[in-house]
């Protein structure tokens, strides 16, 4: 259903015009054509052939604007960007622009409105004052709500501002409006220096950022303090930990990450874009002397492939500004990474609350990321490394890199429909789960396994339907043998500490972000709130989004709920 709403082509009056196998075959033999840019001898044989097999089987798939888009007249393939707003009335219409241009062609944007100078600041041009960061933001809301995608889905987009800038406290409180920036996820920036302060229970600076000047000093709890009261209202904002993510930028010789693409994923420099693709992880299990184990081996035939496709994408992208063009080429930043993870938990029998569901995390993409580093190290010896090469970590370690990172965890927020599969990372979010599509049809889905598994052990599954209609968790129904309520976690049921756990053994393995979102019960507080900004911070997350059940929160994002 969703494939046919969105990807299918369609003919001038808007008929769908291919098959899902067409539309691999589409996908596949345009991105193939990328292998004859290289020399004979490096050329990947039957290339089309093997992308082909690995879309259609749904072991793998690549982010929406791919499906879309490749192999049509669009023919642009990145789901992410970030867009530069710099401190002039026209440098800021010029963004709005570009980000009207990539919304239309299916992409999403991330902004820093951390350069803009505070509300109140002095405006030479006109000896007036200026309007300030959050003015500014509602225009480029208001693009969003005008441009649709295709017709399809409206663009998705990230905006951040830094702890230290003067107008913190308004952004902060900004969404706890929930007719204020809906197209928007926001995200305060938090530096180091800011959660020393916030420990130490001092004060720090608020700059201006047109002067870099000192406007003022502030308590970091008070900051803190609105920021997890907020949160908690509405889930919104959420935070990046700026330091964190830019300690682990290889190609800090290129500049500061200031922003990341709408779900959070993927930190990117000023016109950088990436292209994501996850594997589906669920598909890769073997049956051996009668236990469930992952299949490592095949594994370790698709990450490489994958890997390659990728990197094919990257040249046979049409990006949609020259700027953006130059910048991706010069990192050649992809995003490979899983989905359908909770649903391989399951079948490898161990609930996604346990110790042992985070070893498992922790060995899954551990065995991805070197993977994939070593495709991007031997891409590197066939193709060249990366052209800002020079000057990175690597070129220091003199580690060959075709990529300046390689892996990402998704949301999957559409793609894993297609696949069938859990998305991401994240534990079921409902045993049965009802998604209502674009044009307002609803989908009931019973989880598969949880069916299959509940009439082996004699369950009559319609009986439990009034249960599954009103509550996503079966956790505490008595009518379900102990065994299935305990493997069929949802994500109310995990304890916000776990949510962060799992988050930062993935960000550990994976060169980009993580998108994960924190879930916590109705009944939660504003300390259990601000426990998990610390943990995730702690523990080397790159940023966290917190959801409380109940709480106004609509994700902007493509989620599986609020498709
Ligand atoms: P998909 O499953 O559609 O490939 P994801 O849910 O994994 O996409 O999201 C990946 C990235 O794609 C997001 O972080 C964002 O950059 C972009 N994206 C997702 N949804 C939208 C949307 N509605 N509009 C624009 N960009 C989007």
């Amino acid at each position: 259903m969703v494939l046919r709403q969105r990807y299918l082509a369609r003919n001038g009056n808007g008929r769908v015009i291919e098959t899902p196998r067409q539309m691999f075959k589409r996908i596949a033999a345009d991105v193939a054509r990328a292998e004859r840019r290289y020399p004979d001898k490096t050329r990947l044989p039957r290339a089309a052939m093997r992308f082909y097999e690995m879309m259609a089987s749904l072991d793998f798939l690549p982010n929406s604007p791919t499906l879309m888009n490749a192999g049509r007249p669009l023919q642009q393939l990145s789901a992410c960007f970030v867009l530069p707003v710099e401190d002039s009335l026209s440098e800021i219409l010029e963004s709005v622009r570009n980000q009207a241009l990539i919304h239309q062609s299916g992409g999403g944007t991330g902004f820093s409105f951390s350069r803009l100078r505070p509300q109140d600041d002095f405006v030479a041009s006109t000896s007036g004052v200026a309007s300030g960061p959050l003015s500014f933001m509602r225009i480029f809301n208001l693009t969003t709500d005008v441009i649709k995608q295709g017709g399809m889905r409206r663009g998705a987009n990230m905006g951040v501002l830094r702890v230290d800038h003067p107008d913190i406290l308004d952004f902060i409180a900004l969404k706890t409006n929930p007719h204020e920036m809906t197209n928007f996820n926001l995200s305060v920036g938090l530096t180091d220096a800011f959660m020393e302060a916030r420990r130490r229970n001092e004060r720090y600076p608020l700059l201006n950022p047109r002067t870099g000047r000192p406007v003022g000093r502030i308590p970091a709890r008070t900051v803190f303090d609105r920021l997890v009261a907020a949160a908690w209202t509405s889930g919104e904002p959420g935070v990046l930990y700026l330091d964190t993510i830019n300690r682990a930028n290889p190609v800090a010789h290129l500049g500061a990450i200031e922003a990341t693409n709408p779900c959070g994923e993927q930190p990117l420099l000023p016109y950088e874009s990436c292209t994501l693709g996850s594997i589906n992880v669920a598909r890769y299990l073997l049956r051996q002397h009668g236990r469930t184990e992952i299949d490592y081996s095949r594994l370790a035939e698709t990450i490489p492939l994958a890997v390659r496709f990728l990197d094919d994408v990257l040249d046979r992208n049409r990006y949609p500004l020259p700027e953006i063009e130059a910048a991706t080429l010069r990192t050649r930043k992809i995003g490979l990474g899983i989905m359908g993870f909770a649903d391989l938990l399951i079948a490898l029998d161990i609930p996604y609350d346990t110790e042992e569901a985070l070893r498992t995390a922790s060995r899954l993409m551990a065995f991805v990321q070197s993977h994939a580093h070593d495709a991007s190290r031997r891409l590197a010896e066939e193709r060249g490394p990366f052209p800002g090469y020079e000057g990175s970590r690597f070129a220091r370690r003199r580690d060959p890199r075709r990529h300046a990172t390689v892996t990402t965890i998704a949301p999957t927020g559409t793609i894993s429909i297609l696949a069938g599969c859990t998305p991401g990372i994240e534990p079921l979010y409902a045993v049965q789960t009802v998604r209502t599509i674009m044009d307002g049809t609803r989908l009931v889905t019973l989880h598969p396994a949880f069916r299959r598994m509940a009439r082996a052990a004699g369950l009559d599954v319609s009986r439990l339907l009034p249960h599954l209609n009103e509550s996503p968790s079966i956790r505490h129904h008595f009518g379900v043998p102990p065994h299935l309520r305990r493997l069929f976690v949802t994500a109310h049921d995990v304890d916000p500490a776990h949510h962060v756990r799992m988050q930062a053994i993935f960000q550990h393995y994976s060169d980009s972000g993580v998108s994960k979102t924190v879930n916590l019960p109705n009944a939660a507080t504003t300390a259990q709130v601000a426990d998990a900004f610390l943990l995730a911070y702690r523990l080397g997350c790159k940023g966290l989004t917190v959801f409380r059940t109940g709480s106004r929160a609509q994700q902007v994002l493509s989620c599986a709920v609020t498709q």
